[in-house]
C-alpha cells in the first residue's frame, strides 16, 4: 500500500524535547491536570496519510502512542489491539501496598483513554509477522499495517521460581507489589502484619531486567519505615538480596542506596536471585556464585522474572544475540526507537529493547520520538528525534519523603529542576511529586498532552 503524504507548514522552535521535560515536571509538581500541555502534538504540524497504523497494547505507551498519531496525522487508520479492559496505573502499587491507597486507586478502563477516531480490537494478539506485515489476534483474524507499534508492556514469570503462583500472595507473609492492584492491596495486609509484630523481612530483585527498578528498594525502605513507627523495628531483621554487586542500575545511585541501607539497619547479601519459595517452611532460595542458599523469612516481596510476552518472544523481533536473548525485548534502535531489520516497525515502552527505560516516565519521552521519527519517515525526512535514555524513579525512602532520580543511557543524573529538586536527597516535595503529582500527570500523558 502506497502512503501518501502532504505536510502543513506549522514550525516549532527551541529544543521542544527538554522545555517541554521541565514543563512536564513542573505541572507535575504543582499537581495540576495539564489539561492544556504546551507543544502537544496537537498543537504541531498534521502529516496527512493514509497509512495504516497499528499499536499492540492498550497500556501506558499503547495509549499515549494512539493519541499522539491521532494528534499528529490526518487521515491515518489507527488501531489499537488489546484484550484488556482495565488500565491499570502500576505506578500506585507502591502506595497501595503501603496502605496509602485503596486498590481501586490504579484501575480505570481502556476504553476511557483511547480517541474516538482509532479503532479498538479488543483482544490478545497473538502472532506478528513482520516479513507480510500483519498481526494476527487470539480470534484468527488478520490485521495488515504499514507501520506496526509494539508496545505490549512485559510478562511477569512467576513460573520461574519454583514453588510460586499467585494464589500465595496475601498468606503466610508472601507479598507481590507488582502482580496487580489486589495483590498490592494484599501484600499491604502482610507488611501491616509483619510490621505489628516483627520477624525476618526478605527483599529482592530479579536478575532480568525489569520495569521501576526502584520499586524493591522503595518497598524495603517502606516497610522498615512502617517497623519503625510502630516501634518493632528493634525485634526485626531486614534482609536485601541484590541480583548482582549493587542496588540500581546507576552507580552514584546504588551508592547512595549502600549507605541508607547502612543507616537503616538492613542487611544486604549479593550476587543472589530467587529461584524457589517454600511457602510452608517461608524459606526461599537463591542461586549464588556458591551455589544455592536458603534464607527464612516472616515476610518477603517476591518480583518474579521479567520477559517479554509470548507474543513478542515468538516474533522475529527480539534481539538475536546479547544479553537479552533469554528475555525477548524488541530489537530496536536506542535513539530512534525503530526496529534494527524491520524499519516499519517501532518498540516504545517497557518492551523496547533498550538499556535503561522501563517507566512510566520514560514512555513519556519515548511516544513522541517514535512519533516524529515516522511521521519524518512517511515524508521521506529524516528526524532529528532521539531518546537520550531519560528514566524517572521517585524512589521513596520513609512515608513523606522521597529522592526523585532521574538520569540518562550515559548514567548522567539529569534533574529536572537543578538547584531546587536534588536527586540524591531525601526530600518531601519529591514525595508529593510521587503521592500527589504523578498521576495527573501520567493521565495527561495518555491523553497525548504531556
Ligand atoms: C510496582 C510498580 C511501580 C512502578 N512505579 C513507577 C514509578 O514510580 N514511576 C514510573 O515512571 N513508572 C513506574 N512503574 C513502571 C510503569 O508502570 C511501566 O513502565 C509502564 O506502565 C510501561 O508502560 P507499557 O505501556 O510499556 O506497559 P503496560 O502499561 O504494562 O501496558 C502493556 C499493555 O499491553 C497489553 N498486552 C500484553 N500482551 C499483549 C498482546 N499479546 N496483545 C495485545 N496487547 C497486549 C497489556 O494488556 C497492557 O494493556 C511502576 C511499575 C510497577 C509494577
Amino acid at each position: 500500500m502506497t502512503t501518501d503524504v502532504s505536510v502543513d507548514d506549522t514550525e516549532q522552535g527551541g529544543d521542544p524535547l527538554r522545555t517541554n521535560r521541565r514543563q512536564f515536571l513542573g505541572l507535575a509538581a504543582a499537581g495540576a491536570t495539564l489539561a492544556a500541555a504546551p507543544l502537544s502534538s496537537a498543537s504541531a504540524a498534521r502529516t496527512k496519510t493514509s497509512a495504516r497504523i497499528v499499536i499492540l497494547g492498550a497500556g501506558a505507551a499503547g495509549t499515549a502512542l494512539a493519541n499522539r498519531l491521532s494528534q499528529r496525522f490526518d487521515g491515518a487508520k489507527i488501531t489499537i489491539i488489546d484484550g484488556r479492559k482495565q488500565h491499570l496505573y502500576q505506578p500506585g502499587f507502591t502506595l497501595i501496598a503501603a496502605g496509602l491507597k485503596s486498590a481501586n486507586y490504579s484501575v480505570s478502563t481502556t476504553g476511557e483513554w483511547l480517541p474516538r477516531n482509532i479503532e479498538w480490537i479488543e483482544e490478545a494478539a497473538a502472532e506478528i509477522d513482520p516479513e507480510a506485515k500483519q498481526v494476527v489476534t487470539a480470534s484468527g483474524k488478520a490485521v495488515p499495517y504499514d507501520f506496526l507499534f509494539v508496545a505490549t508492556g512485559l510478562r511477569l514469570d512467576y513460573g520461574a521460581i519454583e514453588g510460586m503462583s499467585l494464589d500465595l500472595i496475601g498468606k503466610d507473609g508472601i507479598g507481590s507489589v507488582y502482580a496487580g492492584p489486589d495483590y498490592a492491596a494484599k501484600t499491604w495486609e502482610e507488611m501491616s502484619r509483619f510490621t505489628d509484630k516483627g520477624g525476618v523481612a526478605l527483599f529482592s530483585r530479579p536478575a532480568t531486567e525489569m520495569k521501576c527498578a526502584g520499586a524493591p528498594l522503595k518497598y524495603a525502605f517502606l516497610t522498615d519505615d512502617y517497623a519503625v513507627q510502630k516501634g518493632t523495628r528493634s525485634k526485626s531483621k531486614m534482609i536485601y538480596a541484590a541480583q548482582n554487586k549493587t542496588f540500581f542500575s546507576v552507580p552514584i545511585v546504588s551508592e547512595k542506596v549502600r549507605m541508607l541501607f547502612e543507616e537503616r539497619g538492613i542487611e544486604p547479601v549479593y550476587d543472589h536471585v530467587m529461584t524457589r519459595i517454600d511457602p510452608g517452611r517461608k524459606i526461599a532460595t537463591f542461586k549464588t556464585p556458591e551455589g544455592d542458599k536458603e534464607i527464612g523469612y516472616d515476610f518477603t516481596n517476591v518480583i518474579p522474572p521479567m520477559r517479554a510476552p509470548e507474543v513478542v518472544m515468538n516474533s522475529p523481533l527480539p534481539w538475536k544475540e546479547g544479553i537479552w536473548v533469554d528475555q525477548g525485548w524488541v530489537e530496536v534502535d536506542k535513539h530512534t526507537l525503530r526496529h534494527a531489520r524491520y524499519p516499519d516497525v517501532f518498540a516504545v515502552g517497557d518492551i523496547a529493547g533498550v538499556p535503561k527505560g522501563k517507566t512510566a516516565a520514560s514512555v513519556k519521552w519515548q511516544v513522541p520520538v517514535a512519533v516524529e521519527q515516522l511521521a519524518a519517515q512517511i515524508e521521506g525526512k529524516e528526524s532529528t528525534a532521539r531518546y537520550d535514555g531519560y528514566t524517572s524513579c521517585p524512589l521513596i525512602t520513609r512515608v513523606g519523603k522521597a529522592m526523585l532520580v532521574e538520569f540518562d543511557y550515559n548514567n548522567n543524573l539529569t534533574p529536572s529542576f537543578p538547584g531546587i529538586i536534588a536527586p540524591l536527597e531525601e526530600l518531601w516535595i519529591s514525595w508529593l511529586m510521587k503521592e500527589i503529582a504523578l498521576k495527573p500527570t501520567y493521565n495527561a500523558m495518555l491523553r497525548g498532552r504531556a
